[in-house]
């Protein structure tokens, strides 16, 4: 049996007994923060839901788990945007209406899983609305997302509601700690939202050092204040602008809690410094300013972010 991370590992034990008594939901929403793991969880309920002689976990014996396991069992199905950032197509809606009205090929039931759910399009929503209206008893839906409030609300009543919740930040570093050895976790865990799998990502990649150098540049830009820093810390950011941006949001909410005497685990090295050098309305402005720049690049492709950057970075 699968070790399922910790922090999933409650949601599983809650399902257990509706899956031992098979009355499981035949359409589950899953939602979750990027990073958290949940393939893991969803594929184990798959697994379990298609195995032909257990119902509440996978006996991982039977024909049916072995071709899980082999990653072709003909009754599991897969949807999600087919590049980052693109949408879920009708089309592809419509292709998995056909496996739903198809026999299973093995197991009497089909799993269809719709990941990144939020981020269909409306038609293709509207499709999908129609067959969580007529369920079949041999189909079941999950669908994951990372805000249940990009959906339909009608979608979101036709199924059974389930999150998986950031772990507690002793949690998430203990189960780091035993994936990657002491290397500043809570620094890493506060750069990856508090997700354990994005901050083992983040050691893995060294971009802690990235995060070092950029909040270096930062300090030095708003002491000294003149055009070369600013673009010295510009250029810094440029590798990935959301990626940066982000890390500069949370070291500048970091910077307002210190201001307010929030204490918090894993506040960033350097938001005492940025407190100090910037007026806190300045410090409130800028942080409003950030999160629509980082909308803006979410909803736009086609922006110049080099230059609204550095746009951003001048306004201290
Ligand atoms: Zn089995």
């Amino acid at each position: 049996m699968t070790t399922l991370y910790p922090w999933i590992e409650p949601l599983w034990q809650q399902w257990q007994p509706t899956l031992e008594q098979d009355k499981f939901s035949q359409a589950i929403l899953l939602s979750a923060q990027a990073g958290m793991g949940i393939d893991q969880l969803v594929k184990l309920l798959a697994k379990t839901r298609l195995c032909k002689s257990s119902n509440d976990e996978p006996c991982g014996f039977c024909h049916s788990c072995d071709l899980f396991d082999a990653g072709t069992h003909p009754d599991f199905h897969k949807l999600a945007p087919i590049e980052v950032g693109k949408s879920i197509s009708v089309d592809q809606i419509r292709q998995c209406q056909q496996w739903a009205q198809q026999s299973s090929q093995l197991s009497g039931v089909r799993v269809i899983w719709i990941d990144q759910a939020d981020a269909m399009t409306e038609s293709a929503a509207n499709a999908l609305l129609k067959s969580l209206e007529e369920p079949t008893e041999s189909c079941s839906y999950v669908l994951s997302v990372e805000k249940v409030n990009q959906l339909l609300p009608t979608i979101i009543s036709r199924c059974q509601q389930w999150s998986v919740a950031i772990p507690p930040h002793r949690q998430a570093k203990q189960w780091l700690l035993s994936e990657v050895g002491d290397k500043e976790l809570d620094l890493a865990l506060r750069l990856a939202g508090g997700s354990p799998l994005n901050a083992r990502q983040l050691i893995d990649d060294k971009k802690v050092a990235s995060y070092h150098k950029l909040e270096q540049a930062l300090l030095q830009a708003l002491e000294i204040k003149t055009l070369f820093a600013w673009h010295d810390a510009a250029k810094l950011l440029s590798d990935d602008y959301t990626q940066g941006l982000t890390w500069l949001w949370y070291l500048l909410t970091d910077a307002q809690k210190q201001l307010f005497g929030i204490e918090s685990e894993g506040t960033l090295p350097g938001a005492i410094r940025v407190g100090e050098l910037t007026s806190s309305d300045k410090l409130y402005s800028q942080t409003n300013a950030l999160v629509q720049l980082l909308k803006q690049f979410h909803d736009h492709s086609g922006l110049n972010r080099e230059l609204l950057t550095l746009d951003w970075l001048m306004a201290f």
